[in-house]
């Protein structure tokens, strides 16, 4: 499939046309930035790890049944995936208290929850991403009742495929971010990324941060987590 013109750049990726309107490619970056982009850094080699590790997830889900927008990845940065009207909204999933809900409650990291939570926040950066609730959702139209019933069902279908497999890697699944898009024939896929950018994974035996967090909070180690968790991923994933 042949790259034609740019048509985006975000924070973590870049989206090319192709010469097939239902599909577009993309580019996953080294870039990394955080609280709403006022930290801007570099983590070597994220983009072909964000990039692999998504693509491999994706292809698990598809297997358990999940839609997603995967298509085919074409070499280690480039990925041709469904083109989708993104739902903007932010679908976060915890399973273990840390980050912005050990904040806003005041409670510490680490509290295992008896079951998962779901939370959505608008995707708009001007506002800070704020948090909103379904109600708010569909009064602004950014979803129908149906279409978040199905995302929160999803969600939750996606978080027990993924918590199980990480586990199997020795890593907890301690929260992450997804987000959904609407194919032109109206369906509902998971689409963005799943990857260290986008979830919390933390070594199940040590409690070691191997993700984003070691960027955001200067833990220093950010490329070996990255590199760590995909070293797992790819020792258990079967294809
Ligand atoms: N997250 C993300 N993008 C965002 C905000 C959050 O991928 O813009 C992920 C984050 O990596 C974590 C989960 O969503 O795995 C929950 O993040 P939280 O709300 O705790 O926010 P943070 O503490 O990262 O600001």
């Amino acid at each position: 499939m042949e790259r034609l013109e740019q048509l985006y750049e975000g924070k973590a990726k870049k989206v090319y046309a192709t010469d097939n309107d239902e599909f577009v490619i993309v580019s996953y970056k080294d870039d990394a930035t955080a609280f709403n982009g006022l930290k801007k850094g570099t983590i070597k080699g994220k983009g072909v790890i964000n990039n692999q590790m998504s693509n491999r997830l994706m292809k698990m889900l598809e297997k358990a049944g999940i839609p997603t927008h995967f298509v085919e990845e074409l070499d280690e940065r480039n990925t041709v995936v469904r083109k989708v009207s993104i739902v903007p909204l932010e679908v976060i999933i915890r399973n273990i208290s840390a980050g912005s809900f050990a904040k806003r409650f005041g409670v510490p990291e680490g509290i295992v929850f008896d079951e998962p939570t779901i939370e959505f926040s608008y995707k708009n950066d001007e506002l800070g991403d704020p948090l909103m609730n379904a109600y708010h959702a569909i009064a602004l139209r950014l979803a129908t009742r149906e279409e978040i019933e199905t995302i929160k069902s999803m969600a939750f279908a996606i978080n027990d495929n993924l918590k199980a497999f990480w586990a199997g890697c020795g890593v907890t699944l301690v929260d992450f971010k997804l987000e959904f898009g609407k194919t032109s024939d109206g369906r509902i896929v998971l689409a963005d990324e799943i990857s260290p950018d986008t979830c919390r994974l933390w070594d199940s035996a040590t409690g070691e941060k191997l993700d984003k967090d070691r960027f955001r909070r200067d833990l220093g180690g950010v490329e070996d987590a990255y590199a760590e968790v995909m070293k797992r991923l790819n020792e258990h994933i079967e294809f």
